[in-house]
């Protein structure tokens, strides 16, 4: 194993670590959360997503692709009246992954992406992207990997919310690992819709607003798991790899450009944010 064929982080020396950051590879942040599935997925779902996505985007183009050990757990007080799941406060979040973010660039990777799996990280990992971008000299994306396999979703799907434990995560895990998937024990819960809100999590509706789940449904499902297959689940996983590895191509030659001060006079450089 060599910096040229290894796509874990982890997995590296710290001389073969000198070697991949010659190579300026893109490195990965899989972030997701513990988190209640329903009674069908086990808790480890959106951070088990997201981390495979980020590991077979790694199988398919080592020689840019860097998978740092994986953030699992995220924002989730809205569901903490179910059994087990995990809740961190979003500055804790965006602290934690920032120390991480900058560690990576300090070493001299220049390209990195946040890829997050639970919905409700959406804004924290957007603001871990733009403040290592502003505070560094590198640059970092965020990105949710269910957002490449959108467009495919929507041939498949037979269920109108797309939430949480719904037929989209349902699929993929009857994909990737059926043994895990209590089937007996899928079933459709009961969704919330107004005219300007609504648990979808997917449409455009304008009101962004996220109960505590304990007043939304009894079974922490949104959505329909029982639409859910394995063949439309490897539909969805073909989407989301493709999706990542053309964007990671993409970053890897994105340009750093120097930024141009328009001042007339001095600035005080010396200010910290
Ligand atoms: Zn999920």
């Amino acid at each position: 194993m060599s910096a040229k064929t290894e796509y874990r982080y982890n997995q590296l020396t710290w001389p073969e670590m000198n070697e991949a950051i010659a190579m300026q590879k893109v490195v990965l942040l899989p972030v997701g959360s513990t988190e209640q599935h329903g009674p069908h997925l086990p808790l480890e779902t959106d951070i088990y997503l997201a981390e495979q996505v980020c590991l077979e985007a790694g199988r398919r183009a080592p020689e840019r692709t860097l998978v740092l050990p994986p953030v699992s757990y995220g924002l989730n007080l809205h569901h903490i009246d179910f059994p087990g799941t995990i809740h961190i406060e979003p500055e804790v979040f965006i602290a934690f992954c920032l120390n991480i973010t900058k560690s990576v660039a300090y070493h001299g990777f220049q390209k990195m992406m946040v890829v997050n799996g639970h919905g409700s990280n959406s804004p924290l990992a957007d603001l871990v992207a733009r403040k290592t971008t502003l505070q560094t000299g590198s640059l970092c994306a965020a990105v949710n990997y269910f957002s490449f396999a959108g467009e495919a979703y929507e041939g498949l799907r037979e269920s109108d919310i797309l939430a949480h434990a719904d037929e989209f995560e349902t699929s993929l895990y009857l994909h990737l690992a059926p043994e895990r998937v209590r089937w007996d024990q899928a079933a459709n819960g009961n969704d919330v819709e107004g005219q300007y809100v609504s648990s979808d999590s997917t449409s455009n509706y304008p009101l962004r607003f996220s109960d505590y789940w304990g007043r939304w449904t009894k079974r922490g499902v949104h959505g329909e798991p029982t639409k859910a297959t394995a063949e439309k689940g490897r539909v969805l996983w073909e989407a989301a790899v493709a999706g990542l590895v053309g964007a990671v191509a993409e970053w890897h030659t994105w340009p750093i450009a120097a930024r141009s001060d328009q001042h007339a006079g001095p600035v005080q450089s010396g200010i910290r944010w």
